[in-house]
């Protein structure tokens, strides 16, 4: 922070009365900061979101379907494809040019967190299953968006894993795994590019609210990596508004309601809060809205056509060619194919919730094709929720028989996958199975695309010969896939996360999504690649998989020392050569594992594009970072003496590359145990617990609390009542025109929903004094009831 600047807004602050202090932090209303126009401190607007601007038209917002126009960009899931920080970064500078032509100064994005689960429903939000990737793409962005005058918000601190009870779920972690896996990526994030903000999740992390907690607030963000921007409660989050003010959570979202103001105000007379907190928070909101608006560009015409054009090389730069057998794609040589699929023509292109654009145009294959001139016969296959009939089938048979092969468009449809809730199983519609595998037998030349937020089972990949995958490509995918599929251009995108066989293999299939609120991270640090490797399952896919139309030699591994300790620093150098016919790009990436173990990291990657036979030198430099694990007996990172290996190749199972190198700590220390391989299938209880500190507990859903959620209270006789008619009251306030998908996420999340968010999330239509009501009336305790319903009324 800016010395003198600090002083001149602890002056500001010094004048400001208690009550101004209370107003700033909390939202104006569901988009905006307050302004103090004495002070002359202006309102800053926010807006979502991570993969294209959703500015909401009506005025104060709470409407998510009626948004201005926008660039829907390729969705974090495949844009984390590219491996490309710089085409990260150039999509998130479009994004801010946007903000800044509708006046919003703070994106709400990206989000970083890890993909634990492939059911996890907002996957399709997040970069990977991997800290680095995603903390190295999350830091582009961040970087894009702030080079263009506008302030990045970083979400959802922390541990926020899962939609699933989102608003309550525990997050139970050991420490090392909480370090090394899911903090990593946000430490990544704040330390390279100092983003504006972070927004703090909804749920508990070992049995403490995250915007309650001082750890993570304070500690970790502020004290540890330096955080200096501002930290924003994600919509409705906050539990207790004093004791996450004095954690460090300075502003709660969306606007006020009247009872955390009277909160505040009534703990900072009774000292129960310190004033100090306050202004330190307020301290930072100035600061952070100075900074922002300082910072603001004039934009006054967006070419939005430039930016679907820059959303159609982003997609295709990250569409992963999976399988490719016999080199049968690309279809360049004039020969008609035939292509099915009703979302060959309606793509499945974003996912639904807070992150949903409203695109300025969406382009689809077919109309790519019919651009070009390309011959196709198009049949449907299925209906757009993924059932299908014998005509159907038949059609498709008849006219893959006539082309002698296809191209079949497979999508989650979706009411399968949004924010809100959690996917059930990894598959794709029974409908669509049943077409494929009648189709399959058709002909030898089948390639078959996917659209999906996240992994899903493809019982049909023996029988194919292609796969594409396309997970939520934005508006431009279906130009991009024509690209793809008639060889213009040449794929390069790489697998972000591992594709499961089967959802049982998934590390924390047993515990994942379960319906109690204490979330187990039994698998620690073995998740995604980490735990495949070093159990010995082989994924469908893997990590960093990812295939081209050329071919890629790896050659002359140099490095300028073998060893290293706490004070050094390796640097090495190898040769990558295109030895095919056509230009493409390649990720190089590399990996670190212990000499003699399976367990890897990845610790660098770089992506080069070369023209045929060309070739280029690439550099890396390894730092001791790079080598530590998370000590728990001392709190810190560690390097740990011994044998090394550095890995470098095409995909994490596909090295090309290999050299060793000696780690030689000078600090004596103690290696804790960790949880070893084979507990990482099922860690017993008593394990768990020891790793946690804790044993977690269930919490018992009577007498309902504040905390209790709508599903818990219609679990009683006086709440079934109440919450009949608070359903009927919410959902005949949603737009008539409300999609399937987004009227799912609205009733799940209702469910899911603690009582106290209803006061947050009701623009204040419901009081604090009202919730409390509803829980006595709920406990039978009627009087105590009346009274609060009476108090409310004063
Ligand atoms: C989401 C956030 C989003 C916010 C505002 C919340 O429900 O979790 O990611 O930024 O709403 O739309």
């Amino acid at each position: 922070m800016n010395k003198a600047k600090l002083m001149k807004i602890r002056d500001t602050v010094s004048k400001m009365s208690l009550s101004e202090k209370v107003r700033i932090v909390s939202g104006a209303d569901f988009w905006n900061t307050e302004s103090i126009a004495r002070l002359k401190i202006p309102s800053i607007a926010m807006a979502d979101g991570p993969h294209g601007l959703r500015k909401e038209q009506k005025k104060g917002g709470g409407n998510l379907l009626d948004s201005y126009p926008s660039t829907c960009f390729p969705t974090a899931s495949l844009l984390a494809c590219s491996f490309d920080r710089d085409l990260i970064k150039s999509v998130a500078a479009a994004i801010a040019t946007e903000a800044t032509s509708r006046d919003i100064s703070l994106v709400l994005g990206p989000g970083i967190n890890i993909k634990r689960s492939p059911l996890c429903g907002r996957n399709f939000e997040y970069y990977s299953e991997d800290p680095y990737l995603s903390g190295e793409l999350g830091a582009a962005f961040v970087e894009g968006i702030q080079a263009n005058g506008v302030g990045a918000c970083v979400k959802h601190f922390a541990l926020n894993n899962q939609e699933t009870k989102r608003f309550v779920s525990n997050s139970c972690v050991d420490r090392r795994a909480m370090e090394e896996i899911y903090l990593e990526a946000f430490r990544k994030v704040v330390e390279q590019s100092s983003p504006a903000a972070v927004m703090t999740s909804y749920n508990m992390v070992n049995n403490e609210y995250v915007g309650e907690s001082r750890f993570l607030l304070t500690q970790k963000l502020r004290d540890e990596w330096g955080f200096e921007g501002i930290t924003i409660s994600d919509w409705g989050a906050v539990n207790n508004r004093v004791a996450a003010l004095e954690a460090g959570l300075d502003i709660e979202m969306p606007g006020k309601t009247s009872d955390t103001t009277a909160d505040i105000l009534s703990a900072i007379r009774s000292r129960k809060l310190s004033i100090n907190s306050l202004n330190e928070a307020v301290t930072r909101i100035i600061y952070t809205i100075d900074e922002v608006v300082r910072d603001k560009k004039i934009v006054s015409m967006i070419d939005y056509e430039v930016h679907h054009l820059l959303a159609r090389r982003a997609a295709a730069s990250s569409i992963v060619l999976i399988k490719n057998d016999d080199a049968l794609l690309p279809f360049n040589d004039e020969q008609p194919f035939t292509v099915v699929g009703y979302y060959a023509k309606h793509h499945r292109y974003q996912g639904t919730g807070s992150s949903r654009v409203n695109p300025t145009k969406v382009t689809s294959f077919l109309d790519e094709l019919d651009e070009v001139g390309v011959e196709y016969i198009f049949e449907e296959g299925y209906n757009s929720d993924g059932t299908t009939n014998d005509l159907m089938i038949n059609n498709a048979r008849k006219a893959i028989e006539t082309t002698g092969r296809a191209i079949i468009v497979c999508a989650l449809p979706d009411t399968y996958e949004c924010e809100g809730f959690d996917r059930v199983n990894m598959r794709f519609p029974d409908g669509m199975l049943k077409l494929i595998d009648q189709l399959v037998d058709c002909s030898d030349n089948i390639v078959v695309v996917l659209m999906s937020g996240a992994p899903v089972e493809l019982p049909f990949e023996p029988r194919v010969k292609g796969i594409l995958c396309c997970y939520l490509g934005g508006q431009a995918i279906g130009s991009a896939l024509a690209d793809i599929i008639t060889g213009r251009v040449t794929p390069g995108g790489k697998l972000p996360e591992s594709w499961p066989k089967r959802l049982s293999d998934v590390p924390c299939y047993s515990y994942y999504n379960s319906d109690r609120r204490n979330a187990e991270y039994r698998e620690g640090i073995y998740v995604g690649y980490r735990f495949y490797d070093t159990i010995g399952i082989s994924p469908l896919f893997c990590f960093g998989h990812g295939l081209s139309y050329t071919q890629f030699k790896y050659d002359e591994l140099k490095l300028d020392r073998t060893t290293i300790s706490e004070w050094s620093r390796i640097g090495l150098s190898f040769k990558i050569e295109n030895t095919g016919d056509v230009k493409g790009s390649e990720t190089v990436q590399l990996y670190i594992a212990r000499k003699g173990q399976n367990y890897k990291e990845l610790k660098e990657f770089h992506k080069v594009f070369l023209l045929p036979h060309e070739n280029r030198y690439i550099e890396f430099t390894l730092s001791p970072r790079d080598f530590t694990y998370f000590n728990t007996n001392t709190s810190r990172q560690e390097l740990e003496s011994g044998t090394y290996q550095i890995l470098i190749g095409s995909s994490s199972r596909d090295i090309r590359l290999t050299a060793e190198v000696v780690v030689d700590s000078r600090r004596n220390q103690q290696k804790p145990t960790y949880i070893d391989h084979e507990q990482a299938i099922s860690l017993p209880d008593e394990k768990f617990y020891e790793m946690l500190g804790f044993e977690p507990v269930e919490p018992m859903w009577r007498p309902l609390t504040q905390n209790s959620t709508v599903f818990e209270l219609s679990h009683t006789i006086t709440g079934r009542l109440i919450v009949a008619s608070l359903k009927n009251a919410y959902f005949s306030s949603l737009p008539k025109n409300i999609d399937d998908a987004t009227r799912l996420m609205f009733e799940e999340s209702l469910e899911d929903m603690p009582l106290r968010a209803l006061c947050a999330l009701s623009s204040g239509m419901l009081s604090k004094n009202t919730v409390i009501a509803l829980v006595h009336f709920a406990n039978h305790h009627f009087i105590r009831g009346l009274y609060r319903l009476l108090k409310g009324r004063r």
